[in-house]
């Protein structure tokens, strides 16, 4: 087999080199983002979850440093007085921060990143670091699916209901600080185009920092 002798310009892994991303994935509670973000983590090579720091006690099943590093609140604000944050917020009375050693010289080593934070973590990333950031947005497909889907299983009082149908319209209100809007209708079709957004955005030109030495190399007569 003939040896291309500019395979130096290509990544191991993923062809040409390049910058990772920020990809963001937020919704209100019942559009299913922790789903779609369980699949894009199963199915897409090269994406890896940025771990948040939280102030609020593990749920029944959720492993620490793998889905939250559980922390105090002492712990929380000795953080953020380091900066150790790359954005923090305050989300229904808990902390919620990402920590930014790990995501910052995982980018520049060229791996993608997904976020699962609020619209307050999204803006502080984009402020920050505009061109990383590829911001996505999942909606449910009626106020009666939602309600739906927030009614668990049956055991929850109306009152409970009603505060998470309230917090959950106070979410959508924030849909058009991202760059992407899905309706999750289906599950499978709105994972599609999550990928899809993913696939397009991997091909930014800007993102693709070994693009200058190949197209160079293109272009020798
Ligand atoms: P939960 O407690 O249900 O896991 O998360 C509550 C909310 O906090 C969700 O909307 C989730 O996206 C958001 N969240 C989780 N981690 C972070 C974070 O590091 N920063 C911000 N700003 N929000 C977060």
């Amino acid at each position: 087999m003939e040896h291309d002798t500019h395979s130096h310009d290509l990544h191991p892994d993923a062809g040409l080199a390049r910058r990772g991303l920020m990809f963001i994935l937020s919704s209100p509670s019942g559009a299913g983002k922790t789903t779609i973000a369980r699949k894009m983590l199963q199915h897409e090579t090269n994406l890896r979850l940025s771990v948040s720091c939280t102030t609020r006690a593990p749920r029944p099943g959720e492993v620490d440093g793998k889905d939250y590093h559980f922390i105090s609140q002492d712990q929380f604000d000795r953080m953020v007085e380091n900066e150790e944050f790359l954005e923090w917020a305050h989300v229904f009375g808990k902390s919620y921060g990402t920590p930014k050693a790990e995501v910052k010289a995982g980018i520049r080593a060229g791996h993608d990143y997904l976020f699962d934070i609020d619209w307050q973590g999204t803006q502080q990333l984009h402020q920050k670091m505009e061109v990383d950031v590829v911001r996505v947005f999942l909606l449910p497909p009626s106020i009666d699916e939602l309600r739906r889907r927030l009614t668990g299983r049956g055991t929850d009082s109306a009152e409970v209901i009603a505060d998470r149908m309230a917090r959950a319209q106070s979410e959508i209100s924030h849909w058009d600080g991202y760059d992407y809007v899905v309706v999750n209708e289906d599950i499978d079709e709105c994972f599609g185009k999550v990928r899809q957004i993913l696939a397009a955005e991997r091909l930014r030109r800007a993102r693709q920092t070994g693009l200058i030495g190949f197209v160079r190399e293109l272009m020798v007569p």
